[in-house]
């Protein structure tokens, strides 16, 4: 059989532990015997960053920054224990936060959905993907301690002078918080959001609070139907899909109600508190995956979960592990099928669908990692991961 010719390269982002192991159990058994994977390869793991002073990360965003496509690998946020375990020249930050900060995006992510695999939520058959805005608000607030009576106020200043609100007259001990926001990063959320939701042909729910919050969140809500007038209409109503904006409580409410099959974008601690909430409604961490969409056009793929360290353990010693291998197949899947559609290459966007395909027949068919055990409603053979891969690479 001939193998697949990629007409042009993806960044590849290798990374730690369980994941880089699966990383190339992957790639040796579903990708590399159909498609000549072309990628330029950066090493995130761990030695590595330390022996580049993390110089490889910004490469690797620039990669990702110059070819559109990036498929990244789990990796180590390192911490004091860490820095020991790996004899760190420093604590470096997360890559991921390098990543972000460079390419500006916006974090989406999706479950994926396996017909008969047990979801808290029955309803929700299709997947719900959200979108959480990761820049200020709470996360960047100023505190204060109130010690007792007195006027607190918020005071802006610049070369017209001042002007002041009064927030409140304090009669005694009390807390307050200055909170703010950016309307370029806002914006830069929005059109994310809006591209992301094209991109998967799916409807998009914006949820805050504005009428609360008449003149903050306002201004979110605001800026969402702004933009959404002028620069993406006519493309939503082209692809059939819609915008709609609703409080955030109705959305919630809405949402538990709904089968899924939309992308949800939220505010930071609305999104950072839901996203917990609906990955485990959807079953298992191990199904879930993260794309960073930034407003350069650029996809960044990945799993939404960490490098699987008690796995790695365990496999150190020689065991055959069951970690599951999908959301960072999927992360594979994703970044060959944005590939294949930016360069027009059908037949590397259909080995991404029939990729897929193959890995949730298997898990369908009772051949599953043990994690899925639970969520499994009969007898199922449980695998370890290379077993598990094999079973895809002979459906595929
Ligand atoms: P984790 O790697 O996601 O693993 C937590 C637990 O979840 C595992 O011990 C395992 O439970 C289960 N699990 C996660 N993925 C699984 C899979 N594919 N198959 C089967 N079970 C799976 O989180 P962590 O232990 O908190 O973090 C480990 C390292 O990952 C840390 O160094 C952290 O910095 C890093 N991290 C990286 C990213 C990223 O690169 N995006 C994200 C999060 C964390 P059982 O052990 O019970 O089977
Ligand atoms: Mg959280």
């Amino acid at each position: 059989m001939s193998r697949i010719i990629m007409k042009n390269p993806i960044a590849e982002l290798d990374g730690d532990e369980m994941t880089r192991v699966i990383w190339r159990q992957i790639k040796q058994i579903v990708l590399e015997p159909f498609v000549e994977l072309n990628t330029e390869y950066y090493d995130l793991g761990l030695p590595e960053r330390d022996k580049t002073d993390d110089k490889v990360t910004v490469e690797a965003a620039e990669a990702i920054r110059r070819l559109g496509v990036g498929v990244k690998c789990a990796t180590i946020t390192p911490n004091q224990g860490r820095m020991t375990e790996y004899s760190l020249k420093r604590l470096y930050p997360s890559p991921n936060g390098t990543l972000r900060a460079m390419l500006d995006g916006t974090v989406f992510r999706s479950p994926i959905i396996v017909p008969g695999l047990k979801s808290y939520i029955p309803g929700w058959t299709k997947p719900i993907t959200v979108a959480r805005h990761a820049y200020g608000d709470v996360y960047k607030a100023v505190e204060m301690k109130v010690p007792g009576a007195g006027k607190a106020e918020i005071v802006f200043t610049d070369a017209n002078g001042e002007s002041r609100k009064t927030i409140y007259e304090f009669k005694g001990e009390g807390i307050i918080q200055g909170m703010h926001n950016r309307v370029d990063s806002i914006e830069s959320f929005a059109h994310s959001c809006f591209e992301y939701a094209l991109s998967v042909k799916q409807p998009l729910w914006f949820s805050c609070k504005d009428t609360i919050s008449k003149i903050y969140d306002e201004t979110f809500r605001e800026t969402f139907q702004r933009i959404y007038d002028s620069e993406y209409k006519a493309r939503f109503e082209e692809a059939g899909i819609s915008y709609f904006y609703t409080l955030i409580d109705d959305a919630v409410a809405r949402a538990v109600k709904s089968s899924g099959g939309f992308v949800w974008a939220m505010k930071n601690y609305d999104g950072d508190v839901l996203s917990d909430m609906i990955s485990s409604a959807f079953g298992s961490l191990a199904l879930m995956t993260s794309v960073l969409v930034c407003p350069g056009g650029q996809f960044e793929y990945e799993a939404a979960h960490g490098t699987v360290t008690r796995h790695y353990y365990r496999y150190l010693k020689g065991e055959k592990t069951s970690t599951n291998p999908m959301a960072t197949l999927f992360a594979w899947t994703g970044a060959l099928r944005k590939r294949g559609e930016k360069d027009a290459q059908t037949e590397l966007v259909d080995f991404a669908s029939c990729l897929e395909k193959a890995a949730i027949d298997t898990i369908i068919s009772g051949t599953i990692t043990g994690d899925m055990a639970a969520l499994y409603p009969g007898e199922a053979k449980v695998v370890d991961c290379e077993s598990f891969l094999n079973e895809i690479a002979a459906r595929l």
